[in-house]
């Protein structure tokens, strides 16, 4: 069994997995959160415009910062976060379980833990 060393295991304290990791920039992956067929951010132009964006696929994502951020992220990682569309975010974000192996890989992506060998 994996062990590690906490900052702090706790979603309102990290947003590791909103933001792409540098790697995947890296190798090319714009797109990192894709949109759902009957996610309900889908029926609501408004947040769209906000914070959808159109793949080269023609399918939606969420629209990210230049530094790979999902725009619906408030405060810096690691520190206080937030997501402004929290109620309507899409499919990928919600299957994201605090804690599982999933988690603890985007927050070492994000140097936010280690894992103790
Ligand atoms: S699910 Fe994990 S990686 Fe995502 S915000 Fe919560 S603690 Fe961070
Ligand atoms: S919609 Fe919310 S939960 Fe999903 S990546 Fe963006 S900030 Fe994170």
């Amino acid at each position: 069994m994996a062990r590690y060393t906490d900052i702090r295991l706790d979603c309102q304290f990290c947003g590791a997995c909103c933001k792409n990791s540098t790697a995947n920039q890296a190798e090319g992956y714009v797109d990192y959160v894709p949109m759902e067929k009957g996610d309900a951010i889908l029926q609501k132009p408004e947040l769209m415009r906000r914070y959808g964006v159109l793949g080269k696929g023609g399918a939606w994502y969420l629209a990210l910062t230049s530094e790979g951020r999902c725009k619906a992220l408030r405060g810096a990682l690691g520190g206080r976060v937030r997501c402004e569309i929290y109620h309507y975010r899409p499919s990928p974000c919600r299957r994201v379980q605090l804690g599982t192996e999933l988690c603890r890989r985007y927050r070492r992506d994000h140097g936010l833990e280690t894992e103790v060998r």
